[in-house]
């Protein structure tokens, strides 16, 4: 059985932590898309960790993690990341690397670093880690496949060569940098190989004999619908997709095998880098949120950067679950909101005077204003609780009103940023 755990916002929702969890009972764990640009934090026996592209399943002795084709794979961050868990004390994890997945070059994060700081002002809020210039030499056909470093030496310089040739004119004309040497270039490829060599592996193969032997599976996607680059909010999103869908091909296994899909959706709101977030706060509201959010406040696992701040949209989180085909949520960081007297949701978007229900494209989201409703808060910890009765019934109602809005089963609830802080709850639709 394969299950996605996707994000249904912005990203940071606490999908790590959900990984985790259900890492428990799975076979095996697989990141699809993305890089090494953002973070999932857990926190669990061995102690607290930002990863940021080992799945979050490395810490069961029990399981496989895979590193699938659909990765922008950065191969001295795997290894670092590697490292630390072992000096962490956490018992060294298989891991897999696809021989399909594309290579995070330096060029890629020095070219995407000259293009924010061209942008300046107008910049998408990249992470520099690379992530936009991979992709799109990606699908230019142009990137490195792990394969290519096994292969013919003399091929693989003829395309370093290519490759230094196009990127040579950016790199001394447009951004007034040293240029790239193939030789050194191909150099650092051989350094790859042999860091990378004990993971490689066939992974569709792997994973079509695992589905026949019927393991569990988990997919563990990287930031959230709304970033996805054909649902999101193009131009600000990512450039590899978000969405459960893309599992399929990220993994390189066949659709149908994806029965379930839990879409982890946020208490409220989070958002990093540019564009319109309709149910953003400011000011010493949004400082409170994001200081009490997450676990230690709402800023960057990667960058550090404060997280932007907002009351739960239901207009973005339906749209959200319904563009990932989420099957069920879970409900995270709801212990965060416990010192509100009043909770605002979201619940329409206004434009001219008109409130509507459905989210829409780029160029009318700004456009948008937020229609609140507010509920009353429950104004104590539930951090400790274990049964979903036991919750204040305030919170219960909160709880019940944003299923009642996305339209898809809350099924669990986290009120902690801990492995067992987790309530299974029985839906009511
Ligand atoms: P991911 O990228 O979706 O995995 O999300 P993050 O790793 O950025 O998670 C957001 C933050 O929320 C992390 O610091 C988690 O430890 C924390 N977190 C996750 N679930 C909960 C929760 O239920 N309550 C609290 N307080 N923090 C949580």
């Amino acid at each position: 059985m394969v299950r996605a755990i996707v994000g249904a916002n912005w990203g940071d929702e606490g999908k790590g932590k959900i990984t985790d969890m259900l890492a428990e009972k799975s076979d095996i764990i697989i990141r699809f898309q993305g890089g090494s640009n953002a973070g999932h934090t857990i926190i669990n026996d061995y102690g607290k960790f930002a990863l940021h592209l080992l799945p979050s399943g490395v810490f069961y002795s029990h399981t496989t993690s895979i590193i699938g084709n659909g990765v922008a794979l950065n191969i001295p961050y795997l290894v670092k990341e590697i490292r630390s868990l072992e000096e962490k004390g956490v018992p060294t994890p298989k891991i897999l690397v696809s021989d399909r997945a594309q290579i995070m070059m330096p060029y890629h994060m020095l070219l995407d670093a000259c293009e924010e700081a061209r942008l300046a002002g107008r910049s998408f809020g990249s992470t520099k880690s690379g992530i936009a210039p991979f992709y799109s030499d990606k699908y230019a056909k142009i990137g490195f496949q792990v394969s290519e470093l096994f292969g013919d030496p003399d091929e693989l310089m003829d395309k370093v060569k290519n490759v230094c040739t196009l990127k040579n004119v950016l790199l001394e004309h447009l951004y007034h940098q040293p240029l790239l040497q193939p030789d050194e270039v191909f150099a650092e490829l051989m350094e790859y190989k042999k860091m990378i060599a004990p993971y490689v592996c066939d992974v569709s193969a792997y994973l079509h004999e695992a589905l026949k032997e019927g393991k569990n599976i988990l997919l563990e996607g990287q930031l959230g619908s709304l970033k996805d680059p054909d649902h999101g909010i193009y131009p600000m999103v990512t450039s590899s997709s978000t969405l459960a869908a893309y599992g399929a091909i990220g993994a390189g296994i066949p659709p149908y095998e994806i029965k379930n899909i839990t879409a982890v959706v946020k208490a409220y709101s989070s958002a990093v880098g540019a564009g319109a977030f309709v149910s953003e706060i400011f000011g010493d509201e949004a400082n409170e949120l994001r200081n009490r959010g997450g676990d230690g406040g709402e800023y960057g696992a990667t960058t550090g950067r404060p997280r932007r701040m907002g009351w739960f949209d239901a207009v973005a989180t339906r749209y959200g679950c319904r563009i990932q085909g989420a099957t069920e949520v879970a409900l995270t960081v709801l212990d965060v909101l416990g010192y509100l007297d009043e909770i605002p949701i979201c619940v329409g978007y206004e434009y001219d005077g008109r409130v509507e229900k459905e989210f829409p494209v780029t160029s009318r989201l700004s456009k948008a204003k937020p229609v609140y409703k507010k509920l009353p808060g429950w104004k104590c910890e539930i951090r400790g609780i274990r049964s979903y009765d036991e919750l204040p019934e305030n919170c219960r109602n909160y709880i019940n009103e944003i299923e009642k809005e996305i339209g898809v089963p809350i099924t669990l609830v986290s009120n902690g940023p801990g492995r067992n802080e987790i309530i299974e709850r029985t839906p009511l639709i």
